[in-house]
């Protein structure tokens, strides 16, 4: 599933090679995966509109026109974009397609029909984008802030810190990468946590994305299609021996998703719920 370092590094790429650009055309294969907040009809509406810039929120990509429309990307788990070059082929079924004036398309294939593009009028109008909690990176989230949102919760830490509602971006990838390298167990309860091991989350959350941002910036290019995880140290890694002691790392699938840890560098004790 695209997290925040994911869609900031496809969010710079497509901005880059896409602002100022002419849609010429829109089409729609799978409309399951399409929502037209604008009344107008999706493809009708998106045809001759001028791209102005390509951005990120949470795990939101978010197409800035000319007009004041957005088209706003939320990939979910199996949402992905492909970028084409004038010219350039792919195969496979694509859900949607966004072909420009220069002869670029952009094409969204979402094999669990999971994810969602909007076209809307105002961000607030798309469902849960309102709902969203500062993003991780945002300057304006201090360590003093994120204190007192989490001083609100009362949940699991890895349960809290994927949920968009206390700070947007962060998935079950770099939750886990984030836990790891705070060194904190992932299913501590949160108002269990000290002073100490809060500042370490947070500082983790800054330095686990802000490494992936730069090292996705130096490898995906307009590969955006394609999901690098082979960099991180513990997730998608049960098994293999902790980078840090050497210890295996554990697999384990609670509250439905898979959590990596280790248990030697982040001890703990699940509380049954
Ligand atoms: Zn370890």
């Amino acid at each position: 599933m695209p997290e925040l370092p994911d869609l900031e590094v496809i969010a710079e790429f497509l901005n880059r090679q896409l602002a100022g650009a002419r849609i010429e055309e829109a089409s729609v294969q799978k409309p399951i995966v399409v929502r037209d907040l604008t009344g107008d009809g999706f493809a009708s509406r998106l045809g001759g509109q001028r791209l102005e810039s390509v951005s990120r929120r949470g795990k939101f990509l978010l197409f800035g026109l000319a007009s004041g429309d957005w088209l706003v990307i939320k990939p979910m788990r199996s949402g992905r974009l492909r970028y084409l070059a004038p010219g350039e082929r792919a195969g496979g079924k694509p859900f949607v397609v966004l072909r420009f004036v220069d002869g670029v398309s952009l094409r969204y294939t979402d094999p669990d029909t999971m994810g969602k593009v909007y076209l809307t009028p105002a961000l607030e109008c798309v469902p849960t984008y309102a709902d969203q909690g500062p993003d991780a990176l945002d300057a304006a989230l201090t360590l003093e802030a994120f204190a007192e949102r989490l001083r609100r919760r009362r949940g699991e830490i890895k349960g809290v810190l994927t949920s968009q509602t206390f700070v947007a971006g962060i998935g079950n990838a770099y939750a886990d990468e984030i836990l790891f390298r705070a060194a904190v167990y992932p299913f501590r309860k949160s108002p269990s946590l000290g002073e100490d091991e809060v500042r370490r989350i947070y500082e983790a959350m800054h330095t686990v994305l802000e490494e992936a941002v730069e090292i996705l910036r130096q490898r995906v290019e307009a590969e955006i299609h394609v999901e690098i995880r082979d960099f991180l140290r513990v997730h998608g890694r049960g098994g293999q021996p902790c980078p840090r002691c050497g210890n295996p790392i554990s697999r384990i699938t609670a509250r439905r998703r898979l959590t990596n840890f280790c248990r030697r560098c982040q001890p703990g004790t699940m509380v049954r719920q």
